[in-house]
């Protein structure tokens, strides 16, 4: 059986979106950060500000002036995690769940088992790898808090470790009964959902829009997910394979040469005619 999470020992997100502006100092801090470049309008994304391989977190605006940020909610039993045939996206001891991109071959499987659509691939590079929030893992693994939730001038999406996390929404909870949804008995956003999550949300409507469907169950993903394979007939399971060390070949073999140019091209002499 697996070992239950100790919430003192893993760090987590709170969201308050009754206190989010939508100002996006967050996102751009985040862009900052890991020197994300500026949104396009890329024709498969749903809109500019919408998560991609240049927002790693973004604010999703809904009716009645109510906004909503968006990121990895960091499972404690992450589906990505259990998805990725390579081990390219890992679970952290300390709670982010991190993504190793020498690894990554490109089935992008995570992308589909995610259950909060939450991993963007980026389509617009000739050596596409996934993106998606890490937490700020580095930061936080030498005692700082992630970029995202320092920046928040307003306090609606803080940072601490889960036990500190969960007490402030209940307290914050506690102190305005009526404010949070659902009224007389307010939900806090990733303590049971699908195992639950370091990323936790309360909020004056209902957030279920930020996952594949409403009430998507305590239970952890991975399981459903191996549950639902074992059913899979092996013949199909091994051409999914087959393709997967396939496509894994292909996009390796890209990836060098495009890492080999580009060390051509900084070590070619500078060009007198410009
Ligand atoms: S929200 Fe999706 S991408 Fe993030 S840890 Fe959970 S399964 Fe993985
Ligand atoms: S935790 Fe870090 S990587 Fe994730 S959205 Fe915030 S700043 Fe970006
Ligand atoms: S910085 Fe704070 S208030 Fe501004 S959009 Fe982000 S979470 Fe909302």
């Amino acid at each position: 059986m697996k070992k239950p999470v100790d919430d003192n020992k893993v760090y987590a997100i709170l969201t308050d979106t009754t206190l989010c502006t939508g100002c996006e100092t967050c996102v751009h801090a985040c862009k900052q950060t890991y020197h994300l470049g500026r949104d396009r309008a890329w024709r498969w994304k749903e809109s500019v500000d919408a998560l991609s391989s240049t927002r790693f977190c973004t604010v999703l605006t809904k009716p009645g002036d109510h906004h909503i940020r968006q990121q990895c909610r960091h499972c404690l039993e992450p589906a990505c995690v259990s998805a990725c045939p390579v081990g390219a996206l890992q679970k952290t001891d300390i709670g982010p769940v991190i993504y190793d991109s020498d690894r990554c071959m490109g089935c992008r499987y995570c992308m589909m088992a995610c259950p909060f659509g939450i991993p963007r691939y980026k389509w617009e590079s000739t050596v596409p790898l996934v993106r998606k929030c890490i937490m700020c893992y580095d930061r936080i693994k030498a005692g700082g808090e992630p970029a995202c939730t320092q920046a928040c001038p307003y306090g609606a999406t803080i940072f601490g470790t889960r036990a500190e996390m969960l007490a402030e929404a209940r307290r914050r909870i506690r102190e305005h009964p009526d404010k949070y949804y659902p009224k007389g008995n307010p939900r806090i956003w990733g303590e049971h959902e699908v195992g639950g999550t370091s990323v936790l949300y309360i909020s004056d409507i209902s957030l279920d829009f930020l996952a594949w469907k409403p009430n998507l169950g305590d239970q952890p993903v991975p399981a459903l997910t191996w549950g639902a394979l074992s059913k899979v007939p092996p013949v199909a399971l091994g051409v999914a394979g087959l393709m997967a060390v396939v496509y894994w070949t292909i996009g390796r073999r890209i990836r060098l040469q495009a890492e080999a140019e580009a060390q051509t091209t900084r070590q070619a002499p500078p060009s007198t005619h410009e």
